[in-house]
């Protein structure tokens, strides 16, 4: 395997482009407009940047990436001669449905199509291609570059040498995995999602600030993030979607908490657009 396609090109998408490039892949980046394609190309080059500054990467190593990057607006252009494709979009099914079934037609019969997505089933996007032996989940983690997992979701018709061609490429760019049969939620977030959601339920309740429920749960139950400071890093936004799914998916105990969804209405989608549960406006 030397070239892949990442699908998407926001908080995960450029996070899987930057881990992919430094390995030594030649990695296309797709996204909707040229315009997001050059903010998330700055944004990963500033990421690569820190890591030279804290002697985590060579500056050649950094500038080699750099220039295995290429950033293409037209999903077929993207994807035509590429081993892999990595889909990282929006969490809507109707969205993934539609991608996948361009992603058959327009990649090699042999290509493997995976897909980031943190909750939904993989048989039911592979059923949009005429290949669900080679679909299956890549599940990257928050900041990509930095969290050591993959979860790898085989779906019902996922090949088992789809799968060992897979765990081959992660652990090339480095990462440790897990072998999930898909269940929605996969391991992390089924968990992640009840910690999370629970946490909001608390402050509505008033139990305490999110500082000190964050605090708790990290110096009580030595969680590295609290779960606002978390929820905030992987956005309102994302994270409600995840929890609709679980809810219409394994029933009442993941229905979103009304607040969460207040704050989705607010437009407090976290880091990413300056305010979440915490303000980040003057950081
Ligand atoms: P995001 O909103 O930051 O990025 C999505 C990107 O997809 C945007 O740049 C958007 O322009 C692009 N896009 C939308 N429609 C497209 C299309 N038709 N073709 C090409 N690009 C398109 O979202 P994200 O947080 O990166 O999440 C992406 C996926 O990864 C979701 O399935 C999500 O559940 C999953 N995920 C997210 C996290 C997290 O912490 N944010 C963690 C693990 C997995």
């Amino acid at each position: 395997m030397q070239k892949v396609a990442v699908i998407g090109a926001g908080t995960m998408g450029r996070g899987i482009v930057h881990v992919c490039a430094l390995s030594g892949f030649e990695v296309n980046m797709q996204d909707v407009s040229a315009e997001l394609l050059e903010k998330s190309v700055n944004i990963l080059g500033a990421n690569l940047q820190k890591g030279v500054e804290r002697g985590k990467v060579t500056s050649e190593a950094k500038d080699a990436a750099l220039a295995r990057i290429s950033c293409i607006t037209d999903l077929e252009e993207a994807v035509v001669d590429v081993d892999l494709v990595i889909e990282a979009i929006p969490e809507i099914m109707e969205l993934k449905l539609e991608i996948f079934s361009k992603l058959d037609r327009y990649c090699l019969p042999d290509t493997i199509l995976a897909s980031n997505t943190s909750t939904m089933s993989i048989t039911e996007i592979a059923s949009a291609t005429k290949r669900p032996n080679k679909v299956i989940g890549l599940h990257f983690f928050n900041p990509v570059h930095m969290m050591k997992l993959v979860e790898i979701i085989n779906a019902l018709e996922t090949a088992e040498e789809t799968y060992d061609v897979s765990a081959a490429f992660c652990k090339k760019i480095g990462k440790e995995t897990v072998k999930i049969n898909e269940f929605p939620g996969f391991v992390t977030s089924r968990i992640n999602c009840l910690i999370g959601n629970e946490a909001f339920v608390m402050l509505q309740e008033g139990v305490g600030t999110p500082e000190d429920i964050d605090k708790a749960l990290k110096l009580g139950l030595n969680h590295p993030m609290g779960p606002f400071e978390l929820v905030d890093l992987v956005g309102l936004d994302v994270r409600l979607r995840n929890q609709q799914y679980l809810h219409e998916t394994l029933g009442e105990k993941y229905k979103p908490a009304p607040l969460l969804v207040k704050y989705v209405k607010a437009g407090r989608l976290g880091r990413k657009v300056g305010k979440g549960v915490y303000d980040y406006t003057d950081k």
